[in-house]
């Protein structure tokens, strides 16, 4: 075993292109989002290990497996964030922004899940995450599907997936469809995957859910929630295809999608992709109007997506960062220093990335400046400080030029 340093795995580190990469897309949803209405919101990276294991479920597999939670030095149980609803809501409800409705926020940075790492799967990932808060009726959730279709299309990937679609019903309606499919998959206990038979009683729901071949075989007939949605339940679903249609959003219905959380109600959407192997979910979200409640606050009608950042870069391999062109100061003696500083100081006052390289032969200098993709050379030696003109060279042409520091000013 060497023991050499490196990342705890599944987390990995943002070099300066992926970084890049990361920020424009964060400035591209938030400016979007904006567009919306949404306005930016950060919440702490931990909070306390309830947030998510009274919300989430106690038996979704992001609680019961793949949570990091631990003591801290007081004794509290704390929990790395594995994802931004519980968060967001915790928030609301300790701010008591109850009469602040509509709120409608932006978030995005690292969750942590202790998941099983593969491609576009880690354990420390990156999501942009959105949530609306008092969200009445199906038109709200059309308008945050299109502003999901909207950001996807400025990042260039709408041609890449699917939007799939599904309606859990209400509350009501869903009870009865659990009750349907608890008396359907209790025929099969036995056959069932450990999880899926724990599964059975809270939340068979689930069990649609489950990446077990043999569970998915036995899902194959079961009963499917649009045979028990109430007539509001229809009028809802039927209204939000009605404005995604006036939109003009392409949708697929999958009666099967059910998003493995405990809090969904009515409206459930996934982007997926084929172009990515097994990790085919690029982002989803759905309504949870119950959240809020169940987490202490006032009834609050509510929904939100969230996509994944790293597939997201995935999807856009080709991407390359418009990158930045220095300027390179060579001063020729240490008598010269003061000057190359005073001149650095003055273009970047003018915004001009400047980079000072001081030490070496000079040919060596010129080596360096060309591997930082100099737009132009300074050289500053004496003789040019007392006759005012400096030698620049024009890395690209390789043509030296003689300019007054106004003129280098102007570069
Ligand atoms: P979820 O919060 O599970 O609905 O996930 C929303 C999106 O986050 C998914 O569609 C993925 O794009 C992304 N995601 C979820 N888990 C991971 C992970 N472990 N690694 C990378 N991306 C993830």
């Amino acid at each position: 075993m060497s023991n050499k340093l490196r990342p705890v795995r599944g987390m990995k580190d943002l070099l300066p292109e992926d970084f890049y990469h990361q920020d424009e897309i964060v400035n591209t949803s938030k400016r979007i989002s904006e567009l919306y209405g949404y306005k930016p919101i950060e919440t702490p990276i931990l909070e306390q290990t309830n947030v998510f294991a009274r919300t989430l479920g106690d038996n979704s597999d992001v609680v019961s497996k793949e949570m990091y939670s631990f003591e801290d030095r007081g004794g509290d149980s704390i929990t790395l964030r594995p994802e931004f609803t519980a968060s967001i809501m915790r928030s609301f409800i300790s701010n008591s922004l109850f009469h602040d409705l509509p709120l409608k926020y932006f978030s995005s940075g690292p969750l942590f899940r202790y998941d099983r790492p593969q491609a576009g799967r880690q354990r420390q990932f990156h999501q942009i995450n959105f949530e609306y808060l008092g969200a009445e009726g199906p038109l709200a959730d059309a308008e945050t599907i299109k502003l999901a279709m909207d950001i996807f299309d400025s990042l260039g990937i709408r041609k890449d997936f699917t939007l799939e679609l599904n309606s859990l019903g209400s509350n009501e309606s869903r009870q009865k469809y659990l009750d349907a499919l608890r008396e359907y998959f209790t025929k099969y206990k036995s056959d069932l995957s450990e999880d899926s038979a724990k599964r059975l009683e809270k939340n068979p729901l689930r069990i649609l859910d489950s990446k077990d071949e043999k569970d998915q075989e036995m899902g194959r007939d079961a009963p499917l929630i649009h045979e028990y949605y109430s007539d509001e339940c229809k009028n809802f679903f039927d209204d939000l295809q009605n404005y995604l249609n006036i939109f003009n959003v392409e949708y697929k219905i999958n009666p099967r999608l059910v998003r493995g959380l405990d809090y969904y109600c009515h409206t459930a959407f996934e982007f997926t992709t084929d172009k990515l192997g097994a990790q085919s979910a690029i982002g989803g979200g759905g309504r949870y109007d119950a959240l809020s409640k169940i987490m202490g606050g006032p009834e609050v009608p509510a929904i939100g997506f969230a996509a994944g950042i790293e597939r997201i870069m995935l999807l856009r391999e080709n991407y390359k960062s418009e990158s930045k062109r220095p300027i390179t100061i060579i001063p020729i003696g240490d008598e010269n220093i003061e000057y190359s500083l005073n001149l650095a100081d003055k273009l970047r006052d003018s915004k001009k990335q400047t980079i000072l390289i001081h030490k070496g032969k000079i040919a060596k200098r010129m080596e360096k400046a060309n591997k930082q993709n100099a737009k132009y050379a300074i050289i500053i030696g004496s003789d040019e400080i007392k006759a005012g003109k400096y030698n620049v060279k024009d890395m690209d042409q390789g043509i030296e030029k003689k300019l007054t520091e106004q003129e280098i000013l102007e570069l």
